[in-house]
Parts: structure tokens; C-alpha cells; sequence
């Protein structure tokens, strides 16, 4: 139970407006999303990782803990934080079908290039803000520039190579920056990947981690020039980054007095039950 309230509180801190709130329907928690539609939380099932990742829940999205750390080496077996994605959680947010997709989109200039980027859930404004960052680290880090520039690219409506499921590409919520051989697990070897991933600019991934993107470097299924705006799992790492500690209060962790937050917390435990 403490886990399910820390995952619906992170889950409406990062899309306030649009995850309302938890049900109890028959003792399973839904989602609530702001069209009314509910999203099961947890189906129970024993899942292998691939399974976990081709049919997750949002217990399973949540579950694997992102690193906010800086690493210097290739993440462990199958530790993939934030691969795990909930279909029906991006559709009610960033649209359902290409058509809805296409109609949020708006364009950020992002250093001389101009990149459609879904305008929902501040992800649009938290790469506008990327942008910025990146220009001011570039005049301080100059070499910073080539692992940017040119970009590989932010929408496109297209699956997951080797599967059918769509990219997070295909809502506008994610970019490549510059691209080379070594970056993507299936093409380059973990050695090449763990390479790459030593001398990748630091501060270029922290910038984008504080703006609510998470880096496919820190997946052991690596795509190193892959940055997704996830802010729950950004957030989760923030706040709530090891098991709970059950002689705290459950929301342990987070500024329980600033609004929203409290009321966050004061309407899930009405929900379900303190
Ligand atoms: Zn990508």
C-alpha cells in the first residue's frame, strides 16, 4: 500500500491536471486521468523483464529506481529505469492516434535547429528550458557542443526497432541528440556502449535529469543519445529513491506542506485509506 500511494503521488506531482486521482474498484487501484478514464495499477501477473517491458502496468514502470547519480559504467543485467512504459498513461496525455499526436505539437528552437515537441505536460517548455542550458553550457564547455549538435531527431511516428510498439518518439517526447555508431544496444556491443558512456558530458545529462528527462545511457539496453521526458521517474528517483521506511509516514520524503503536495497526500489517503 505504501508503495501504491508514493507512485500516485509522484504520478499526479508530475502531471498535475491530468492524473486526478486513485479509485478502489473491487480492491484494485485505478488511476483516475482527467477524462475519466481509469488505468489499473496493478495486474497481479508474474512477469518476466521482457514481459515487464512489452506489458507493463504502472507498478511495473515505477518499480526499477533511476539513478540520479553520476555512473562510469554500464548499468547491471536487465536494470532499464524508465523503458518500462505505460501505453494508456501516454495516450490520455499526449494523444491516442498520430492525428492527436500531430495537433500538440509545437516547435522549440533548440540551439540553430527548430524541433516539433509535444506541448503537453510541460514537455515542450521543459526542453525550451533544456535549450537554454545547453547554451550556456556550451559557452562554458565548448566541447559539449559536439556531442549536441546536429540533433537526430525529437517526433516521429514509428515502433521501437525489433518490436510493435510505438517509440516515445511517436508522441513528441523524446530526442536524439547527435548520433554515432556505438550508441544503441543493438547495434554496438556493451563494451562500445560502456565507452561511450565514460565520456558523455555529465553535466549535459544532469541538465536534462533536472528538467524531467531521463537518459537511455543509464539503461543496461543502452541508447546513449536518447533523452525522454519522464518526469515520474524523475521525480520518484528525487524523492523517493529507496523501500519505504514503515515506522514514517509514507509520503517520507517529500515536502508534505507545500501546496499542491498536501492535498495530494490529504486525497489519497481519503482514496484509499490511512
Ligand atoms: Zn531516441
Amino acid at each position: 500500500m505504501i508503495t501504491l500511494k508514493r507512485d500516485v503521488l509522484v504520478l499526479m506531482m508530475a502531471y498535475p491536471g491530468y492524473v486526478t486521482g486513485v479509485d478502489l474498484i473491487d480492491h484494485e487501484a485505478f488511476l483516475v486521468m482527467k477524462s475519466g478514464t481509469r488505468i489499473l495499477y496493478d495486474d497481479r501477473k508474474k512477469k518476466s523483464f521482457d514481459e515487464k517491458i512489452s506489458d507493463a502496468d504502472i507498478q511495473d514502470m515505477l518499480e526499477t529506481c533511476y539513478p540520479l547519480t553520476e555512473i562510469d559504467a554500464l548499468m547491471g543485467t536487465n536494470v532499464d529505469p524508465g523503458r518500462t512504459r505505460v501505453y494508456a498513461l501516454l495516450d490520455e496525455i499526449y494523444g491516442a492516434s498520430k492525428d492527436a499526436i500531430l495537433k500538440k505539437l509545437v516547435t522549440v528552437e533548440f540551439g540553430a535547429e527548430r524541433l516539433p515537441f509535444n506541448k503537453e505536460a510541460g514537455a515542450a517548455r521543459a526542453l525550451t528550458a533544456i535549450a537554454a542550458g545547453a547554451a550556456d553550457l556550451v559557452a562554458d564547455q565548448p566541447q559539449t557542443e559536439d556531442f549536441l549538435f546536429p540533433t537526430s531527431g525529437t517526433f516521429n511516428y514509428r515502433v521501437i526497432a525489433g518490436t510493435d510498439r510505438l517509440s516515445p518518439h511517436a508522441y513528441g517526447i523524446a530526442i536524439d541528440l547527435k548520433s554515432g555508431a556505438d550508441g544503441y544496444w543493438r547495434w554496438a556491443s556493451p563494451e562500445a556502449g560502456e565507452k561511450l558512456i565514460k565520456v558523455y558530458p555529465k553535466d549535459l545529462v544532469r541538465l536534462f535529469e533536472k528538467n524531467g528527462f531521463i537518459w537511455g545511457g543509464k539503461w543496461n539496453h543502452f541508447d546513449i543519445f536518447h533523452f525522454e521526458y519522464r518526469p515520474e521517474i524523475i521525480i520518484k528517483a528525487r524523492y523517493f529513491p529507496g523501500s519505504p521506511d514503515t515506522a514514517e509516514p509514507w509520503y517520507q520524503g517529500v515536502n508534505a506542506d507545500s501546496e499542491p503536495v498536501s492535498g495530494y497526500i490529504i486525497q489519497i489517503d481519503q482514496s484509499l485509506g490511512s
